[in-house]
């Protein structure tokens, strides 16, 4: 990847050719975060870009005056900042970020399990994800798990809330049960892994999350970027990384890490925001997913597809999960609302919320990806 740092006096001046004919943005004010163009694709080396969103400012910190701008590849769909934020001042971005807060998991999932929950719940995560020792002692009563797992009001809990199909987050049992969860944040996902029996290690750049991470679910989490933890070949038999490639300088480059560390046949279950979601389209620079200028790229299902397939990982499942769309347009409204003034509507979101869902819902039979937030997995 080869990448050119500028100062912002430099950039003002500065017009990519390869770019459309569009000046950056104004000059920021002072404090504002470096920034590098970027020559050719990330991803795929082609130089051909289109601009997608301009001016965009962080959602989360209307203090910050400096606005980015996200460019498009015309070969491989990827989306990224174009000039990107240098690796040095990305931590300036992170101010006060949100993963801060504490969430304790409900009673009824760490509590022990005890009667009619044990054993439904037990039988259906033995009998379809793999999970023997949760197993019932006797078959007749796997049996009547698997017969109440049909009704959705115990389908749900059955699965610890994780939901299951495509695009839910119960990943199958496998191996020895080692699992490293990439960007732990507050440890809500590592911690119902623990629960469920898997050895969990945590990985978590933020400290403060880290800690409360550790103190809050009894975790073992690192303090560490995943190539600085130095993990051995083939460690894991699951890894997952929610939310977190979109924030990373060289995505390709940590998927690579992600296989060296998975054992063969080892998988990979991997969220970001989705660049083709109905939200995206509809709410533009405003999107919830964008969050600039934290997130350096934006992915879709094609451009994402490819990142893994360069790192050696092929994608088995690819989804977009259920029930985010509601936060994703209340958010995306709610931002484009304070940038113009206007105020903004509970109700027109809900509202927004619920006829979308109906159109992602329609669109899935088809192979179409619409909602806001990608769920792919993939072997090693
Ligand atoms: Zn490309």
């Amino acid at each position: 990847m080869s990448r050119r740092v500028l100062n912002s006096q430099e950039m003002v001046m500065t017009n990519q050719p390869s770019a459309e004919p569009h000046a950056p943005s104004e000059p920021w004010a002072h404090g504002g975060v470096r920034l590098e163009a970027v020559r050719d694709c990330p991803l795929c080396g082609g130089g051909g870009r289109r601009l997608v969103f301009d001016r965009v400012r962080d959602c989360l910190d209307p203090s910050r005056e400096q606005t980015f701008r996200y460019v498009q590849c015309e070969a491989c769909a990827l989306v990224y900042q174009d000039p990107m934020v240098i690796a040095a001042d990305l931590p300036e971005c992170y101010d006060g970020y949100h993963t801060h807060e504490t969430e304790t998991l409900p009673a009824s999932f760490t509590g022990e399990w005890g009667g009619a929950t044990k054993w439904i719940r037990g039988g259906v995560l033995a009998h379809k994800y793999g999970y023997e020792h949760l197993a019932p002692a006797s078959g007749a009563l796997t049996l009547a798990a698997r017969a109440l797992d049909l009704l959705p009001a115990i389908r749900s809990r059955a699965r610890c809330g994780l939901g299951g199909g495509a695009g839910g987050g119960l990943p199958r049992f496998s191996g020895e049960g080692k699992a490293l969860d990439i960007g732990t944040g507050n440890g809500v996902f590592a911690a119902t892994l623990a629960r469920l029996g898997w050895d969990v290690t945590g990985v978590e750049f933020d400290e403060v999350a880290a800690r409360n991470a550790a103190e809050c679910h009894g975790l073992r989490v690192l303090v560490s970027t995943l190539e600085d933890a130095r993990f051995e070949d083939g460690s894991f038999d699951f890894v997952s990384m929610f939310h977190v490639i979109e924030h990373l300088p060289d995505p390709v480059a940590t998927l690579r890490e992600v296989r060296r560390v998975l054992r063969a046949g080892g998988r990979l279950m991997l969220r970001t925001p989705n660049f083709d979601s109905l939200t995206r389209r509809a709410a533009g620079r405003y999107w919830r997913g964008v969050e600039a200028p934290r997130h350096l790229y934006l992915f879709n299902r094609r451009s994402l597809t490819r990142a893994l397939g360069e790192a050696g990982l092929r994608v088995v499942a690819a989804a977009t999960t259920r029930g985010g769309t509601r936060y994703y347009v209340e958010e995306s409204l709610r931002f484009r609302a304070a940038e113009m003034g206007e105020t903004y509507s509970p109700r027109a979101a809900a509202a927004r919320a619920k006829f979308q869902n109906v159109l992602i819902r329609a669109a899935r039979p088809a192979g179409l990806l619409l909602g806001d937030e990608l769920h792919v997995e993939a072997v090693r």
